[in-house]
């Protein structure tokens, strides 16, 4: 855990959140800004700094995100539909919340 990091509060429930899913490992919770209609972050509770910062032991904890992004689409309905799954990666890659987390993004209105 990191003092200073938002995220790291939300998952400690310094910082009031309704999180969708919460399991030993991960966290997830709506976008405060979402870029479409369903924007959710899936945030493993391990203070990871972001995708460059992955170790080795890392390895689980980055296979059972993808596990939880894919229940998560299902549970939002945009598993047929489809989704993105996103990491910005520093600050010149968009991240501004340096404790890594994926962004499932989709909703949008079918043509
Ligand atoms: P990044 O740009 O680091 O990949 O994504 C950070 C995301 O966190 C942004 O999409 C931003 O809207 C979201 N965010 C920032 N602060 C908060 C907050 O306090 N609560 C929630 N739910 N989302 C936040
Ligand atoms: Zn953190």
């Amino acid at each position: 855990m990191s003092l200073d990091c938002l995220f790291c509060k939300i998952v400690n429930r310094e910082i009031p959140s309704e999180f969708l899913y919460e399991d030993d490992t991960y966290v997830v919770f709506k976008d405060i800004k979402p870029a479409a209609p369903v924007h959710l972050l899936l945030v493993p509770k391990k203070h990871i700094r972001c995708i460059n910062d992955l170790t080795e032991e890392d390895r689980d904890i980055l296979s059972g995100l993808f596990m939880v992004a894919k229940e998560m689409a299902k549970e939002q309905g945009v598993n047929e539909s489809g989704y993105k799954l996103l990491f910005n990666v520093e600050k010149g890659g968009g991240q501004e919340i340096f404790h890594l987390h994926l962004h499932l993004i989709g909703g949008w209105k079918k043509n």
